[in-house]
């Protein structure tokens, strides 16, 4: 079966993919063989094959420190994280923690990434983030975070540092490759509004794309996008991450700016960010995408994310329809919805939308195939399988621009073991001046109220 996510291809129950080269050149229910050399066949009779996931914000440098804010609250991931560990990082770490991140997100079946980076305490950080990027062979967006002297004391007064402008000239000259770029801004909630103008123009010079957070949270409670709009901020090529306390009318801004949004399911039910935005989006006619962001908390596969997204929305659906003393008619937010969420959507949102995130003709050839398992089978509805039932351990091959990455279950080229020792390594100096850390299984650091960032 072929889940395309391209609305004309839809599901094709028996199809054939022909990949010429780095491109999708067909799609249909059977192909015939194409004129020339004889193409190589790779036989999935029985299986999924759906287009890469795409994860539109992951602040990946947290990959080493994996798990330790699992029972974290806000405070104490500001504290743990930020206010900690963050400032061990050596660029050799970066680089590390980017390498695992990447990996495992192509592990899973995402093959777009965008590496919301806000550790770059120096150039070198930033271009060990970026080869890490480049050498894992995952389609990645580098979005340039700053780092520590940015983000210290919120409201911040200091401008991005101008380091990305160095790093748009040496690296992302062009637009083109399998990783460009973007600029991760702290906007309304974490700059004064001097300097988030200030941010804003030097987004605009270096004509890069803008993911910024807005609305997690009490910071979200204060009008943040009302106030972009007075400054003249809105506009489109704008990804705003969480969206939770915006106010409707916020919503309706960006939707009629042509912004998109993000939303990260977990990291914002245990985070106290407020309720997923899913419905509320859609509702202001703005299709959302998905997001890990921090694996300091929770898991880096798109199943999970997909169906923490599903589950909580139509749990809302549910409730309102409850309440107004109705039984649904039909639920409203579907599987394909929120896989179209995780792909097409994605795309879309880090503005790829022409290259990736449906098996379409003409686009990359970024595709995943999903072995059959005891947990999908018999495959009778395979948008229901693939959002409520399916599993990184299911993904058995993937193709990233054509190049195959994994291949019968396996990452191509990857020393696993080898790469996760230096991960552990890795690990282990950042957080060695945190004894608590290194000695127990579970580590509670002190907290640092959100409001004082
Ligand atoms: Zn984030």
């Amino acid at each position: 079966m072929v889940v395309t996510a391209d609305a004309s291809l839809g599901v094709l129950p028996r199809g054939d993919v022909l990949i010429d080269g780095s491109t999708i050149a067909a799609v249909a229910p059977e192909l015939q063989p194409p004129p020339g050399p004889e193409p190589e066949v790779i036989d999935v009779a029985g299986r999924l094959v759906i287009p890469g996931f795409v994860d539109t914000h992951r602040h990946t440098w947290q990959s080493i420190v994996r798990g330790f804010a699992a029972n974290w609250t806000l405070g104490q991931y500001l504290a743990g994280i930020h206010a900690g560990v963050s400032r061990h990082f050596r660029p050799e770490d970066t680089y590390l923690a980017n390498l695992l991140g990447a990996l495992e997100a192509l592990d899973s079946g995402i093959t777009t990434l965008l590496d919301w980076s806000h550790n770059l305490y120096t150039p070198e950080h930033a271009d060990a983030a970026v080869q890490a990027l480049r050498d894992s062979g995952l389609r990645a967006v580098f979005a340039h975070g700053g780092g520590a002297h940015e983000w210290g004391a919120v409201p911040s007064d200091v401008p991005h540092t101008a380091d990305v402008r160095r790093v748009r000239a040496e690296h992302f000259a062009s637009d083109d490759g399998l990783v460009t770029m973007a600029i991760a801004l702290r906007g309304p909630q974490f700059t004064v509004p001097e300097v988030n103008r200030h941010d804003y123009a030097l987004a605009t010079d270096l004509d890069l794309p803008i993911t910024v957070h807005v609305g997690d949270g009490e910071w979200g409670r204060r009008g943040p996008v009302r106030g972009m709009a007075r400054d003249g901020l809105l506009r489109d090529r704008t990804t705003y991450v969480h969206c939770n306390t915006l106010a409707d009318d916020e919503l309706r801004m960006i939707a009629d700016s042509g912004g998109s949004a993000s939303v990260a399911p977990d990291v914002e039910l245990a985070m106290g960010h407020g309720w997923p935005a899913t419905r509320r989006l859609l509702d202001a006619g703005i299709r959302p995408s998905l997001s890990i962001d921090v694996c300091s908390l929770n898991g880096g596969d798109m199943f999970a994310t997909m169906r923490t997204t599903i589950g909580v929305q139509r749990a809302f659906d549910n409730a309102r329809a409850a309440e107004n003393g109705n039984e649904p008619e039909r639920l409203e937010l579907t599987c394909r919805d929120v896989f179209e969420f995780a792909t097409i959507d994605g795309a879309r949102a880090c503005g790829l939308a022409d290259r990736a995130g449906s098996l379409t003709p003409g686009k990359q050839a970024d595709v995943v195939v999903l072995n059959s398992g005891l947990a999908t089978s018999p495959l009778n509805n395979p948008l229901g399988a693939l959002v409520y039932a399916a599993h990184p351990g299911l993904v058995d091959t993937v193709f990233v621009a054509g190049q195959c990455r994994k291949r019968n279950g396996a990452l191509v080229g990857v020393d696993v073991p080898a790469l996760l020792s230096r991960a552990e390594r890795s690990r282990d100096h950042v957080i060695a001046a945190f004894p608590e850390a290194t000695r127990e299984t579970e580590w509670f650091p002190g907290t640092v109220h959100a409001q004082e960032g």
